[in-house]
């Protein structure tokens, strides 16, 4: 019969959603302006704000790192192959468009937990004719799983970029570097890591008190030190790429055109009132725009480093 995003039915999908409870995929979309959330999201990045009135800056800045460094990796390092991990819900511009934007041939596998991302896959399906893109529905706990079903797409002969960007906090503290060991393991010299993760070290109360929003509405939330993150590069014997670890919106600024849409500009179709319900919040961002950033607003880390 019909399925739904790849379900059985309509009441399991709905038993999967969750949707009283917040999701970070979903609170992720209400920080970069999208309308594929909840209103249990949006009451979560509300309270958000409340600790850190500028904290969508930390969302929309993490993804214009994403665009730089894909950017980056296929106009300067000749990477054709990607596998992002925590992919989110679909915007405008994902690594396929950015990637394929520059190289054609270029392919992606996406990965990501959230039933809500499944269910809007397809806008991650678009894949020009000269390359390829694929979604596996899979934890990031589950390596061999997610290795298996991109070797489908990727060859793991040839380099490959692992992409884990704004998901590592996601996840608590021994599973997290072992999962980026095997994950990086099964990678051929040549290949990349990008990596984002929000940190405590910029604004240490205003970030915990965050977390602890958070993490009451029931999200793993861990906040690591640089020093943490510079070892998961270190350990597994990666080179960071210049300018190294640096808060996201410090990784190579100017580099590479940024396209109008990465913004994540919404549109605020829908008369529904729960969808209303989050509008004021979402409108007032909306109207800011990225480039008035400053030192003080950012509070998450990227990287891209090199596997010799
Ligand atoms: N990478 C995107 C989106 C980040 S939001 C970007 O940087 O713009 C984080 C995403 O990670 C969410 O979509 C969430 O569903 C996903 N995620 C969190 N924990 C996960 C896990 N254990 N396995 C797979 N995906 C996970």
């Amino acid at each position: 019969g019909e399925t739904v995003g790849g379900y059985d039915s309509a009441e399991q999908l709905s038993r999967r959603l969750e949707t009283h409870r917040a999701h970070p995929a979903r609170v992720y979309d209400v920080f970069l302006g999208g309308k594929d959330n909840y209103p249990a999201d949006r009451e979560a990045a509300k309270a958000g704000l409340e600790s850190n009135p500028r904290g969508y800056c930390d969302v929309r800045h993490n993804r214009d790192f994403v665009r730089r460094a894909v950017s980056f990796l296929v106009e300067e390092a000749g990477i054709r192959q990607f596998l992002d991990i925590g992919t989110g819900l679909p915007t405008q511009q994902n690594v396929h468009q950015i990637a394929q934007g520059i190289a054609p041939t270029s392919r992606v596998v996406y990965v990501d937990n959230d039933p809500v991302v499944l269910m809007h896959a397809r806008a991650l399906l678009t894949s020009g004719p000269e390359g390829m893109t694929d979604y596996v529905d899979a934890d990031l706990h589950d390596s061999g799983r997610i290795l298996a079903a991109a070797a489908e797409t990727l060859d793991f002969e040839q380099p490959v970029a692992l992409v884990l960007a704004a998901i590592l906090h996601f996840v608590e503290d021994d599973a997290a570097h072992d999962v980026v060991a095997r994950l990086l393991n099964a990678l051929p010299s040549g290949s990349y890591l990008v990596l984002s993760h929000l940190s405590a070290d910029m604004n240490p109360e205003r970030i915990t008190e965050v977390a602890r929003t958070f993490q009451e509405r029931g999200f793993t939330w861990v906040l690591r030190p640089a020093s943490e993150l510079t070892r998961m590069v270190t350990v597994n014997q990666l080179r960071e790429v210049d300018p190294g670890l640096t808060p996201v919106h410090r990784w190579r600024p100017s580099c590479f055109a940024r396209s109008e849409e990465m913004i994540g500009a919404s549109e605020t179709s829908s008369e529904d009132p729960e969808q209303l319900a989050g509008m004021e919040l979402v409108d007032r961002m909306n109207l800011l725009g990225i480039d008035d950033v400053t030192d003080e607003d950012i509070n998450i880390y990227g990287v891209v480093a090199y596997k010799p």
